[in-house]
């Protein structure tokens, strides 16, 4: 210290202080709870039974080494066995119906209808997505993360309104890089050229978003198709899902490698299942067009890092992960918190409206001519209708069908029927212990 004027230590003495302080309160200063991203991974098509987390018949090991650093929700459903019923719930947050009056034409499938929101469409509108209807997208916009979508399934092309709230959105798979206007989505499917929507290409498409992006800070959704395009690949469906969690594998570490998992929210589910060759007492249709909704058609993942749920046993629709998504991501901007509480999921399908309450499903043909029941805790399969072993149950069950079904009809206005939704931004039971469970805060 000889070499040092009073006034140098004293001046060091103070750095050093002022550096200790720092330090000191750079360790204390308490971090945000919230994360600098949110990262939605849609894998279309992925039965909840087919990961490996969850027990699961594929090899699924990026998914499981992803679940392992967070948590595996138990009780996902998928609202409606189909994508653009199933996105628009998650997107909008409201029931998807297509109850819209009692016509004929209202239960075609139409670029109205297609996302089971007409009923809060404004008049005249044709597009699958209604305008004013605030989107996940624009809400996380509003809280100021730049907002980035990669889809690879053509029925989400614009202009279905998918795309509305994003800063940079991109359609991996479409032909010229847009649907364009006119292109119905019973169309879209055929003109979507496989290849273009494998995992490789929503790849790409994600780093050419990543690469326009203005700031660390956003909302990254991206749509994997391989495990929904199973046989165009010529492959099985197990090899379909594991095609899609390798891509989620590169995903996360081409995201890791940039620096931007960390303080980040992944959360990873799926849009609906699919039908591989179950029976059942009715003959239901392919794929994963319901009719009725089996249920491993409904039962999706629901992975998140960090945990979605403070309790993992509860369970969320497609139209409660809006909510969720946002509350994590401190983006609810006032909204009153998600309360969920055990209840059930109504799905109305064209030939058939089915509701799924705890351990029950009662399904209904709305032409009245069949009516089932399933015990879905004594009968996980599906196998044994119980209709006529408990008439008192069903008839139950058909009451709350059609109050719902008047619930989710277009007579409503627009304001009536968002605040009855809000009141219903509740979870879907499974199975176990259903009836012990007691609502609690999301948070
Ligand atoms: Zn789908």
């Amino acid at each position: 210290m000889s070499g040092l004027s009073r006034n140098e230590i004293i001046f060091l003495g103070l750095l050093l202080l002022v550096g200790s302080c720092a330090l000191f309160f750079a360790a204390r200063s308490p971090k945000s709870p919230y994360p600098d991203r949110v990262v939605l991974i849609v894998v279309d098509t992925l039965r909840r039974d087919h990961v490996g987390v969850y027990g699961g018949r594929a090899e699924t090991p990026h998914i499981d080494k992803l679940a392992a650093r967070g948590q595996a929700a138990p009780r996902a459903l998928a609202s409606f066995p189909s994508t653009t019923m199933s996105m628009g719930a998650l997107f909008a947050g409201l029931t998807p119906s297509i109850e819209s009056g009692n016509s004929e034409r209202s239960l075609s499938w139409t670029s109205e209808t297609w996302c089971g929101l007409s009923r809060v469409a404004p008049p005249g509108s044709k597009t699958c997505f209604p305008a004013g209807i605030p989107t996940l997208p624009e809400q996380m916009r509003s809280a100021d993360f730049e907002t980035i979508g990669v889809t690879s399934n053509p029925l989400l092309y614009r202009p279905a309104g998918f795309e509305r709230g994003f800063d940079i959105w991109e359609e991996a798979g479409a032909p010229d890089g847009s649907a364009g206007p006119g292109n119905e989505g019973g169309s879209r499917l055929t003109q979507g050229a496989y290849g273009g929507t494998t995992a490789g290409s929503v790849l790409s498409a994600v780093r050419a978003a990543l690469g326009k992006r203005s700031q660390d800070r956003f909302f990254l959704y991206v749509h994997f198709m391989d495990a929904h395009d199973f046989e165009l690949a010529g492959v099985s469906y197990a090899e379909g899902v594991k095609r899609a969690d390798a891509g989620v594998g590169q995903l996360l570490q081409l995201l890791d490698e940039q620096g931007l998992l960390e303080d980040s929210l992944v959360v990873l589910t799926s849009d609906h299942g699919e039908r591989l060759g179950e029976k059942h007492p009715v003959e239901g249709r392919d794929q994963h067009f319901g009719n009725p909704p089996f249920d491993y058609l409904l039962r999706v993942p629901l992975i998140s890092v960090p945990p979605l749920f403070e309790f993992p046993h509860y369970a969320a629709r497609s139209q409660d992960l809006a909510q969720l998504i946002l509350a994590r991501a401190g983006a609810l901007a006032g909204r009153p918190p998600v309360f969920l509480s055990v209840s059930e999921v109504f799905l109305s399908e064209w030939d058939w409206q089915t509701l799924r309450s705890g351990r029950w499903k009662g399904a209904f043909r709305r032409d009245g001519s069949r009516a089932l029941l399933f015990d879905l805790k004594e009968d996980p399969g599906e196998k044994t209708d119980l209709s006529e072993v408990y008439p008192d149950r069903l008839n139950r069950m058909r009451y709350r069908v059609s109050i719902l079904a008047r619930e989710y009809s277009g007579s409503s206005s627009h304001q009536g029927i968002q605040s009855a939704e809000v009141e219903r931004l509740r979870s879907m039971g499974d199975i176990e212990a259903l009836d012990s469970a007691t609502p609690r805060a999301a948070d």
